[in-house]
């Protein structure tokens, strides 16, 4: 009897080590994902993307380069792996046409070519957290802007701060906090640096047009301008998001309360998310989207967006609230 009793008192104690221990351990990978995320980092890649010598990121031309240069540097530098086994960039081409940009996936490219008009090659980088099951979930950012204008008098060069070195920097510090967490997701999250956005959701497009999984997608997580907020307005975020997954206003306002995350978000459940930015393909094809953004300003498209003029402490907060929604997207069985 007494020999039982101890058995079962030994295995109780063994069931509560184990289970309090894996308990513990999932605890500490996701708190150490989500403590990877700082306002140092977000003004390190602010300042780096926006600085004067990455000449506006323009897509297809040599800042643009650099700055995909530098986003790939630091994604294998953390050992977060190309999506695809050729490597990190997913390459198009793409010409214009009196004002508009035509890529390779919307028609061919040859006639247009033949008669001297302009051609480019751009570049998407696509990068990945392989998740256990077939599912996948897209996070993504633009990385272009518009460049250089020498026909402007004074400062020439568009830094694109908060258009949208931002939200690059958001994605990036994404797939390291995923990265460090250690934890396999269930669904892979493939994160993605959107090319040739200003010139029409070019590198969107090209993707969503291209890629053999878009029926697998759950959702997509867009991030264009986050790098301002409450200037006149009190709400410090724009969280739109597809009207027909609700779940994504509760998991915010969940985790705003429960996370004293210093945010003021303006809810806007939206039944057409067409238009504005890189969302837009995702959302034609009827993929649930989540996009982070905190609304127009005087610097919007001109040379005056620099870093400087970024909210970082606000920059922290959204980034740490996409990680937290981020988890759910990639686990949960349904939304
Ligand atoms: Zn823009």
């Amino acid at each position: 009897m007494r020999n039982r009793v101890n058995t079962i008192f030994t295995f109780v104690v063994f069931a509560f080590l184990l289970f309090g221990t894996v308990g513990v351990s999932a605890q500490n990978s996701s708190t150490k994902g989500y403590d990877s995320i700082t306002e140092e980092s977000a003004r390190e890649f602010v300042y780096t993307l926006a600085d004067d010598s990455f000449e506006g990121r323009e897509a297809g031309l040599r800042g643009g380069e650099m700055a995909a240069e530098y986003i790939v540097s630091l994604l294998e530098k953390w050992g977060v792996k190309p999506l695809s086994e050729s490597g990190y960039y997913q390459e198009f081409e793409s010409v214009k046409n009196q004002m508009n940009w035509i890529t390779e996936s919307d028609m061919p490219l040859d006639e247009l070519k033949a008669k001297g008009c302009e051609t480019r090659i751009m570049k998407n980088i696509l990068a990945c957290i392989p998740g256990k099951g077939d599912g996948y979930v897209v996070v993504g950012a633009h990385y272009d802007h518009l460049g250089i204008d020498t026909t402007l008098v004074g400062d020439q060069c568009y830094n694109g701060a908060d258009d949208n070195a931002s939200g690059v920097a958001a994605v990036l510090q994404l797939a390291r906090a995923i990265k460090k967490s250690k934890v396999r997701p269930e669904r892979t999250i493939v994160f993605a640096f959107w090319d040739g956005e200003e010139k029409g959701f070019l590198g969107s497009r090209f993707f969503v047009k291209r890629t053999p999984f878009l029926s697998n997608i759950s959702a997509y997580m867009n991030f264009d301008m986050v790098g301002r907020g409450a200037e006149e307005n009190p709400c410090n975020l724009s969280y739109i998001y597809s009207a027909g997954n609700p779940a994504f206003g509760e998991w915010l306002q969940a985790d705003v309360e429960n996370y004293k995350l210093d945010l003021m978000p303006f809810y806007n459940a939206s039944k057409n998310l067409l238009g504005g930015s890189d969302n837009s393909p995702f959302a034609r094809k009827g993929v649930p989207i989540v996009w982070y953004h905190t609304e127009g300003h005087s610097d919007y498209h001109r040379p005056s967006d620099t870093a400087d003029k970024v909210n970082y402490l606000n920059l922290l907060e959204i980034t740490r609230a996409a990680y937290l929604c981020l988890l759910r997207l990639a686990n949960e069985a349904s939304y």
